[in-house]
């Protein structure tokens, strides 16, 4: 369908009118690989598509500038850490002012409560701890699952992804399983500590369950980090009936599917995990993460004795639930990630899914989009995949190389992981409206050959 020679000049041409249009960036870029690994300060950033990455000089709603004197209209949002928009006005205040009154006190605040309880009240869970990242979140909510089922090891879903957590570091391959691709120093075979199975293989899961030595599923309600693969009808239903039935907790990372409504997937599809994870957009920026947990199980892994040791259990870190990021967490749910500005948000989504697959349609391209809530993806494929390997068979490197640098080169920032156009609040139609506009005249050069 795509000539590749045609692609690969196309390419070549969006390469060298990036080069030339961010002479600041590639400067600042050959000064930081004197001193910054791959010249850049998070190996990821690598990933953009271009020679180097722009370098950012501030954010604002849903625009990033840059220091070349570029503004764009930012659908990666910070692959959804600024799912917010960048400085919310609604949290943005709090923030000021709480880093203004201290930042870290090893005391709790006032806020603290009340970010218990509204998350409580949004994911059905009551007991809550506090974390940076989703990572920790789910790195904790291991050890915990760990600890209230006395069992080893943990069930994730092929091409999962929950941060750096060792367990989850896993793929199937034809001979069993293997440390995922880039999987770098694994402390043990992450086969010693994870069953893997695919998404939406209830078989598979329910033979892996009947070992008998699972603590946990870790989950997404709804894989994201492989484009979107959703559930199949039933299929959390059945999830929920086989992690019961064989003694194994459910635990939903709802990081990504936050985007699905202002309780994530567990709110929208009144599901019912165990626990629930979550990091990145909760603070609207700042380093937050958070997990809940069921009545019982806070009471048996952190029952009585729990306080005297509890410096030593491998759950917490200094600055967790520090005062600025419990100040973040509140401002952003009580201000921002509100019932009234999802309902923008999705339908932000909605129109851009209607108007790329609108243009799918009129090139004729055996593509499909895909949307969870606010987020919305475009797909080389006709169907969508049902599990992680069929979602990875139809990714395309070159492709969204070109798709994404055509759409940087005018003014419209996608995320370098995904085929991801995600929603704020500040996002606007003319936005969207923009954003296809841009996906079409790609697609139109694309197939012009
Ligand atoms: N869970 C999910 C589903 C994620 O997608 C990610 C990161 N993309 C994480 C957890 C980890 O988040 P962080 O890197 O902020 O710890």
């Amino acid at each position: 369908m795509i000539d590749r020679a045609h692609l690969s000049s196309l390419l070549e041409r969006e390469r060298k009118t990036f080069v030339e249009r961010n002479p600041r960036s590639r400067k600042l870029y050959e000064r930081s690989r004197r001193s910054l690994v791959g010249g850049v300060p998070m190996n990821w950033m690598t990933k953009w598509a271009g020679p180097f990455p722009v370098f950012a000089e501030r954010a604002e709603g849903a625009r990033v500038h840059d220091v070349d004197g570029h503004e764009y209209i930012d659908f990666c949002l910070g692959d959804s850490g600024a799912m917010t928009g960048h400085a919310p006005p609604g949290a943005v205040d709090a923030i000021v002012d709480q880093l203004r009154r201290g930042t870290t006190m090893m005391l709790p605040t006032d806020r603290a409560p009340r970010v218990g309880e509204e998350l409580a009240r949004r994911f059905g869970l009551p007991y809550w701890q506090f974390t940076l990242t989703a990572t920790d979140a789910n790195r904790f909510a291991l050890r915990l699952a760990r600890a209230i089922t006395g069992k080893p090891k943990i069930l994730v879903f092929n091409w999962c992804y929950h941060g750096s957590v060792d367990e989850a570091l896993i793929r199937l391959s034809e001979n069993g399983t293997t440390p995922a691709r880039g999987n770098v120093g694994p402390p043990v075979d992450p086969a010693l500590t994870t069953r893997i199975v695919e998404f939406n293989d209830l078989d598979a899961l329910e033979r892996e369950l009947a070992f008998e030595d699972v603590a946990c599923v870790l989950a997404e309600p709804a894989l994201t980090n492989i484009g979107i693969v959703h559930p199949q009808p039933g299929f959390h239903a059945a999830l929920r009936e086989l992690t019961t039935r064989h003694g194994a907790l459910l635990i939903l990372d709802e990081t990504h599917t936050l985007c699905a409504g202002p309780g994530g997937c567990t709110g929208a599809d009144g599901l019912e995990p165990d626990l629930v994870t979550m990091g990145k957009p909760i603070g609207s920026g700042v380093p937050s993460g958070a997990y809940g947990i069921r009545a019982e199980h806070a009471e048996r892994a952190f029952g009585a004795g729990a306080g005297v040791d509890s410096d030593w259990s491998g759950v917490g870190g200094t600055l967790a639930a520090n005062a600025l990021s419990m100040a973040a967490m509140a401002a952003t749910l009580e201000n921002v990630l509100t019932p009234a500005a999802y309902e923008g948000m999705i339908a932000r989504a909605e129109r851009f899914e209607t108007a790329a697959a609108e243009i799918i349609a009129r090139h004729g391209l055996p593509w499909h989009m895909s949307r969870l809530g606010c987020r919305v993806e475009y797909r080389y494929a006709p169907t969508p995949p049902v599990n992680g390997s069929e979602a990875v068979a139809s990714t395309d490197c070159e492709l969204d190389d070109f798709t994404h640098l055509y759409a940087l080169n005018r003014g419209v920032l996608m995320t370098p992981f995904h085929n991801m156009a995600l929603m704020s609040p500040a996002t606007t139609d003319a936005d969207v409206d923009r954003c296809a506009e841009v996906f079409e005249a790609s697609v139109q050069e694309l197939t012009a050959s």
